[in-house]
């Protein structure tokens, strides 16, 4: 095997999807601290730990407490290199983190197993679905009294519409957690017992062998019952439909005890895809393939407040990278050399000098490089698929605090849409700029920028959450414009009603019932 093929194959790339406090940090850390690449668990976040300050670099970030090292962590593992790509949550979530997901090869889906699927999970879950990428399923809090585990399953085939197959299953739940029955491993693993004494193998039947206190517990008989159903009408594994991402395995445990995580994590690396051959817009690429390519996903700006540089996130997708290489910017034809590269690991930054596929790395970049943007170390001008737009649901009228310094505005404007940091709809008539995002952060870091970077201060009059549709008729006009449902046009001139809710939404439809409207990206 080539060593390129070798590397690319032991790289395993992912993002967390879950909602805010499924435990999405905690196991991030329990991950990194088998990896070793941090000491001490409350290091990922300062937001929670306030310790981790070592390389705050946006202003805004520092004040909400984000690190910028945490989007991406690196670390090794039982011969793997695994890359975890944060997709923040809260009022922190933004287009960003759709994107990040364009740029993994799996996801981690994390469910608090006392609430079940929340909304942002659906959210970020449809968006890996529609670009079919697998997902492994962690349930969490199981020291605590959840849903029942079948429940659970219930709801993820039901509400998500994908199968399921428990790798493992939970022994009672909350004070009475015993363990999980491993159906994959043949084993029980119990809470709370020494390591020496914590895994019990299972017979050919999957039972316990002999005599052991576990048997005398209710809760192994009732375990036993559920597995037999399991096994009876539950899906068969299936590692080729984990990777189409038709089946998701599931794994029980509880990341802030420790438990059922090393499990999780050696399994998922055996059964995580490695880098894929990828689309671009004249065939596919392999990731062994020995030139270079990649393409941008996010650029976080301002991250050193002392410049004005910004970083391109890179996901490499074929050959290798190296520092101080040059590359072509696809787009514009231009040729550059790339001196100064970042890696990112959790403690430090570290500078890159090699990358395969599966790896990220940032470059410094002083305004050269826009959203979806690829870069190739040969002579073929490749260029990977369009990132998706996603609809926005957070809408603001903005225009310039300084009528005199409209050029700096107009001129920020632009800019900052086409890089994709917020998307842009204009009134119907008088052309008056109406910003759309999906998170509230994204406005916060537009205002910031264009006061810091175009020195243009602006002004923005929240129009609060909209349901956006676009129109394919391009004959109306305003005279189906109403408070409830606004006529826009987007960035290329297309029609766009903004509805007061989906009430409105359906009411306008029953109206006008001629109209065809369309959500190009629905993950409602
Ligand atoms: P995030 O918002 O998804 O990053 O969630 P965190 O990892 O910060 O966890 C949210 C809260 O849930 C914190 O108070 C954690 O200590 C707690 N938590 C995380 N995992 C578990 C778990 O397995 N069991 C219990 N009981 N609490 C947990």
């Amino acid at each position: 095997m080539s060593t390129l093929k070798k590397e690319v194959q032991s790289r395993k790339t992912f993002a967390i999807i879950s909602h805010p406090d499924a435990g999405k940090t905690t196991l991030t850390e329990q991950l990194l601290l088998f990896g070793g690449a941090i000491r001490a668990a409350g290091t990922v976040k300062g937001k929670k730990s306030g310790k981790f300050a070592t390389s705050d670099w946006m202003e805004i970030e520092k004040q909400r407490g984000i690190s910028v090292t945490s989007s991406v962590m690196q670390f090794d593992y039982d011969g793997y290199r695994v890359n975890i790509l944060d997709t923040p949550g809260h009022q922190d979530f933004s287009e960003d983190t759709y994107r990040t997901l364009m740029a993994v090869d799996s996801a981690v889906m994390i469910i608090d197993a006392a609430k079940g699927i929340e909304a942002q999970t659906l959210k970020l879950f449809k968006v890996c679905k529609m670009r079919g990428i697998p997902i492994f399923t962690f349930m969490n809090k199981l020291d605590r009294q959840g849903k029942a585990p079948l429940e659970l399953l219930a709801e993820l085939e039901e509400v998500m519409g994908i199968e399921t197959y428990p790798m493992n299953w939970p022994i009672g739940m909350g004070k009475e957690f015993l363990g999980i029955y491993d159906r994959h491993h043949k084993r029980i693993e119990q809470f709370r017992v020494e390591e020496d004494q914590r895994f019990i193998p299972l017979n050919q039947d999957g039972e316990i062998e002999g005599d052991h206190s576990l048997k005398q517990s209710g809760l192994y008989d009732q375990t036993l019952e559920e597995i037999e159903l399991l096994n009876e009408a539950g899906n068969d594994f299936s590692s080729e439909r984990i990777a189409a991402g038709d089946l998701t395995p599931v794994f029980f445990g509880s990341a802030l005890t420790n438990f059922g995580v090393q499990t999780f994590l050696e399994t998922y690396l055996k059964y995580a895809p490695s880098p894929q051959p990828r689309k671009t817009t004249t065939g596919e690429i392999d990731p062994e393939n020995e030139e270079f390519s990649g393409f941008v996903f996010k650029i976080q700006a301002n991250m050193n407040p002392a410049h004005r540089d910004r970083i391109a996130f890179v996901r490499v997708c074929s050959g290798k990278f190296e520092r101080g290489m040059s590359v072509t910017l696809s787009r514009t034809g231009k040729s550059m050399k790339l001196s100064q590269s970042t890696s990112f690991l959790a403690e430090e930054r570290a500078t890159v000098e090699e990358a395969v596929s599966g790896d990220i790395v940032g470059l410094y970049d002083t305004g050269t490089y826009q959203i979806g943007d690829t870069i190739v170390g040969g002579k073929d001008k490749i260029q990977y698929e369009r990132l998706p737009q996603f609809t926005p649901e957070l809408f603001m009228k903005v225009t310039a605090k300084n009528v005199m310094k409209q050029k700096s505005f107009h001129k920020g404007v632009q800019q900052l849409v086409q890089e994709g940091a917020i998307q842009l709809f204009k009134t119907y008539r008088t052309e008056d700029y109406i910003l759309g995002a999906v998170g509230q952060l994204q406005f916060e870091v537009f205002e910031h920028r264009m006061k810091n970077e175009y020195n243009a201060e602006v002004l923005m009059e929240p129009m609060g959450n909209k349901v956006a549709r676009w129109v394919e008729d391009q004959t109306i006009d305003d005279r189906y414009s109403s408070s409830r449902s606004m006529l826009v046009k987007d960035r290329y001139d297309q029609l766009v009603f903004l509805y007061e809710n989906e009430f409105a939404l359906r009411w306008f439809q029953d109206k006008n019932p001629d109209i065809k409207l369309s959500n190009p990206m629905d993950l409602s």
